[in-house]
């Protein structure tokens, strides 16, 4: 009796199988590839640059090697008096850090900075500059993703270039030589605010330096600190700001600076 019960058990399961299979065999059958095409919204046409590291058609040009029209100084916001020569701007201590005129949220950064060929130093006073992707205030307040020499100079990896000051170290060094252009392309997801200030969601930053995937996506914990633990203060939109650092290294060139705004 006990053979019959587990027998017709058996068969029951069977049977509720081979039903299953019919009914997706009906329903692949049924699918059609035009079922899973998406036709719209269609992407706006971009034209590229004439390389990878020309900007694009939609690109907004920050420095182009002719001026500084789109900057001003973080001190005061009088124009930008860094030096230009030879399609290339080099940090004027005196004036002390830049920032751009214009405020972002999301978007895509293009930008190439050298270390000087005769640097002297070591450490952080070794060719120290930065990239703030979001300058949230006077002097080093925001975000601040590190210019230094890395090759073959020694100091804390959470403070080398490719890092996020003291947040994020890199996942390689491809640093070049003194003397020679490197590039960094970054993608930066500002952080959002509730109405009472409070953190909605954390900023995200990849990057790209000389070509080599460096930052991945990561999560900031706040804005950068020299001393003590980040943490988030609310901003909407802000400028890219460049650092001048102030010890006695040789001043750090940059050029092709460009940026496209993301939704
Ligand atoms: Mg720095």
């Amino acid at each position: 009796m006990v053979m019959c019960i587990q027998f017709s058990r058996s068969l029951a399961v069977a049977a509720l199988i081979a039903s299953a299979a019919a009914i997706y065999a009906q329903e692949t059958t049924k699918a059609k590839p035009e079922d899973t095409e998406v036709w719209e919204p269609v992407p706006k046409v971009v034209t590229p640059g004439a390389n990878c590291t020309a900007p694009p058609s939609d690109a907004i040009v920050l420095f182009d090697g002719k001026n500084l029209d789109q900057w001003v100084s973080v001190r005061d916001k009088s124009p930008a008096q860094w030096t230009v020569a030879d399609g290339i701007m080099t940090v004027n201590k005196a004036q002390g850090s830049i920032e751009t005129k214009r405020s972002f949220k999301n978007y895509q950064l293009h930008i190439e900075w050298r270390i000087p060929e005769n640097i002297t130093g070591t450490g952080q006073a070794r060719g120290n500059s930065g990239v703030f992707l979001a300058s949230t205030g006077s002097g080093d307040s925001g975000y601040e993703l590190q210019v230094l020499d890395a090759y073959e100079n020694k100091t804390y990896v959470n403070g080398m270039a490719g890092s996020i000051y003291k947040q994020a170290i890199p996942l390689a060094n491809p640093a070049r030589k003194p003397g020679e252009w490197q590039t960094y392309d970054v993608v930066w997801t500002e952080p959002t605010f509730n109405a009472d200030g409070s953190l909605k969601t954390p900023a995200y930053v990849t990057v790209f330096f000389n070509n080599v995937l460096i930052e991945n996506h990561f999560e900031l914990k706040g804005e950068t600190l020299y001393i003590g633990k980040p943490f988030y203060k609310p901003y909407t939109a802000a400028p890219i700001k460049l650092q001048a650092h102030g010890d006695k290294s040789e001043p750090i060139s940059f050029r092709n600076i460009w940026a496209r705004e993301l939704d």
